[in-house]
């Protein structure tokens, strides 16, 4: 399976996060977030939008593979 979520699923997931970073919650635009995945990739996770999170550029290298914690 693909790693990366494809365009019309990040706006999906933008969308279902209400545009603010799902850690942080700074205010989100299509050109400082990124996509990641609640169960990471590497441990099963799949590139599906209920697995992932909206997160800002700081909190999606802070958070690497280690799992979803609200
Ligand atoms: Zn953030």
């Amino acid at each position: 399976m693909r790693r990366q979520f494809t365009q019309s699923q990040k706006l999906l997931i933008l969308r279902r996060a209400g545009y603010k970073c799902q850690i942080c919650g700074i205010p989100l635009s299509e050109t400082n977030f990124e996509a990641d995945h609640k169960i990471a990739y590497s441990l099963g996770g799949t590139t599906e939008v209920w697995n992932a999170l909206a997160l800002c550029k700081d909190c999606n290298r802070r958070k690497s593979d280690k799992p979803y914690q609200p």
